[in-house]
Protein backbone atom coordinates (compact mmCIF):
# COMPACT_ATOMS: atom_id res chain seq x y z
CA UNK A 1 0.00 0.00 0.00
CA UNK A 2 0.97 3.60 -0.43
CA UNK A 3 3.27 5.67 2.00
CA UNK A 4 2.04 5.43 5.45
CA UNK A 5 -0.45 8.41 5.75
CA UNK A 6 -0.19 9.52 2.22
CA UNK A 7 -1.45 7.91 -1.12
CA UNK A 8 -4.87 7.67 -2.77
CA UNK A 9 -7.97 6.67 -0.73
CA UNK A 10 -11.41 6.08 -1.50
CA UNK A 11 -13.48 9.47 0.26
CA UNK A 12 -17.14 7.59 0.09
CA UNK A 13 -15.08 5.50 3.04
CA UNK A 14 -12.15 7.71 4.40
CA UNK A 15 -11.16 10.83 5.41
CA UNK A 16 -8.79 12.49 3.15
CA UNK A 17 -6.76 15.66 2.54
CA UNK A 18 -6.95 16.19 -1.04
CA UNK A 19 -9.34 15.70 -3.60
CA UNK A 20 -7.95 14.56 -6.92
CA UNK A 21 -10.77 13.75 -9.77
CA UNK A 22 -12.60 15.41 -11.90
CA UNK A 23 -15.20 18.32 -11.50
CA UNK A 24 -19.09 16.98 -10.42
CA UNK A 25 -20.01 15.24 -7.22
CA UNK A 26 -20.07 18.91 -5.78
CA UNK A 27 -16.42 18.82 -5.78
CA UNK A 28 -14.15 21.25 -7.95
CA UNK A 29 -11.82 19.62 -10.48
CA UNK A 30 -8.38 18.98 -9.68
CA UNK A 31 -5.55 19.76 -11.82
CA UNK A 32 -4.64 16.27 -11.43
CA UNK A 33 -7.85 14.54 -12.18
CA UNK A 34 -7.36 11.97 -15.02
CA UNK A 35 -8.18 13.36 -18.09
CA UNK A 36 -8.80 10.28 -20.31
CA UNK A 37 -12.44 8.58 -20.04
CA UNK A 38 -13.79 5.65 -20.79
CA UNK A 39 -15.54 5.24 -24.35
CA UNK A 40 -14.03 8.81 -25.16
CA UNK A 41 -11.47 9.33 -27.47
CA UNK A 42 -7.98 9.87 -25.27
CA UNK A 43 -6.74 12.79 -25.77
CA UNK A 44 -3.24 11.07 -25.33
CA UNK A 45 -3.28 8.41 -27.71
CA UNK A 46 -6.16 8.75 -29.46
CA UNK A 47 -7.68 5.91 -28.85
CA UNK A 48 -11.18 4.87 -27.22
CA UNK A 49 -10.44 3.53 -23.77
CA UNK A 50 -12.80 0.62 -23.05
CA UNK A 51 -11.83 -1.50 -20.48
CA UNK A 52 -11.59 -0.49 -16.99
CA UNK A 53 -8.03 0.23 -15.63
CA UNK A 54 -6.78 0.63 -19.38
CA UNK A 55 -6.52 4.67 -18.99
CA UNK A 56 -3.65 4.86 -16.40
CA UNK A 57 -1.12 4.13 -18.71
CA UNK A 58 -2.29 7.02 -20.59
CA UNK A 59 -2.79 9.07 -17.11
CA UNK A 60 0.75 8.49 -16.43
CA UNK A 61 2.21 9.66 -19.52
CA UNK A 62 0.11 12.64 -19.55
CA UNK A 63 1.02 13.34 -15.45
CA UNK A 64 4.53 13.16 -16.68
CA UNK A 65 4.49 15.27 -19.43
CA UNK A 66 3.43 18.35 -17.71
CA UNK A 67 5.66 17.60 -14.75
CA UNK A 68 8.19 17.53 -16.97
CA UNK A 69 7.61 20.98 -19.01
CA UNK A 70 4.82 22.89 -16.36
CA UNK A 71 7.45 23.70 -12.86
CA UNK A 72 4.59 25.26 -11.24
CA UNK A 73 2.56 21.96 -11.84
CA UNK A 74 5.93 19.77 -10.96
CA UNK A 75 5.81 21.73 -7.72
CA UNK A 76 2.30 21.27 -6.82
CA UNK A 77 2.45 17.53 -7.48
CA UNK A 78 5.10 17.20 -5.32
CA UNK A 79 2.92 18.75 -2.61
CA UNK A 80 0.76 15.95 -2.56
CA UNK A 81 3.54 13.82 -1.46
CA UNK A 82 2.01 12.40 2.03
CA UNK A 83 -1.20 13.75 1.16
CA UNK A 84 -4.20 11.11 1.49
CA UNK A 85 -5.40 11.28 -1.95
CA UNK A 86 -9.44 11.42 -2.17
CA UNK A 87 -10.86 9.75 -5.63
CA UNK A 88 -14.32 7.62 -6.06
CA UNK A 89 -12.38 4.63 -6.76
CA UNK A 90 -13.41 1.99 -4.19
CA UNK A 91 -10.62 0.44 -2.00
CA UNK A 92 -8.25 -1.52 -3.65
CA UNK A 93 -9.04 -0.68 -7.04
CA UNK A 94 -7.04 0.96 -9.62
CA UNK A 95 -6.80 4.61 -9.46
CA UNK A 96 -5.26 7.31 -11.26
CA UNK A 97 -4.02 8.68 -7.37
CA UNK A 98 -1.54 5.85 -7.55
CA UNK A 99 0.42 7.19 -10.12
CA UNK A 100 -0.27 10.70 -8.60
CA UNK A 101 1.39 9.62 -5.40
CA UNK A 102 4.27 7.67 -7.29
CA UNK A 103 5.08 10.48 -8.78
CA UNK A 104 4.93 13.15 -5.97
CA UNK A 105 7.05 10.61 -4.35
CA UNK A 106 9.41 10.84 -7.12
CA UNK A 107 9.39 14.45 -6.72
CA UNK A 108 9.13 15.35 -3.03
CA UNK A 109 9.88 11.73 -1.38
CA UNK A 110 12.63 9.60 -0.23
CA UNK A 111 14.34 8.29 -3.71
CA UNK A 112 13.32 4.85 -2.81
CA UNK A 113 10.17 3.97 -2.86
CA UNK A 114 7.76 1.00 -3.37
CA UNK A 115 4.74 2.83 -5.09
CA UNK A 116 5.57 1.44 -8.37
CA UNK A 117 5.20 -1.77 -7.75
CA UNK A 118 2.05 -1.26 -5.94
CA UNK A 119 0.58 0.75 -9.19
CA UNK A 120 1.99 -2.73 -11.35
CA UNK A 121 0.26 -4.91 -8.91
CA UNK A 122 -3.10 -2.85 -9.38
CA UNK A 123 -2.83 -2.35 -12.99
CA UNK A 124 -2.41 -6.39 -13.28
CA UNK A 125 -5.22 -7.08 -11.26
CA UNK A 126 -7.39 -4.31 -12.24
CA UNK A 127 -11.04 -3.77 -13.04
CA UNK A 128 -12.16 0.13 -12.95
CA UNK A 129 -10.45 3.19 -13.88
CA UNK A 130 -11.21 6.63 -12.61
ZN1 LIG B 1 -5.07 6.54 -24.19
ZN1 LIG C 1 -9.69 7.18 -8.49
Amino acid sequence: MPTEGGGPVCLRHEAFDVYIGREGHGFDPAPWGNPVRLGRTCPVCTHTHRERGSTLSCYEHWLRGRVAVEPAFREAVGGLYGLRLGCFCPPGRPCHGLILAEVAAEIAGPSEDHLLEDVLTFLRDGQRAC
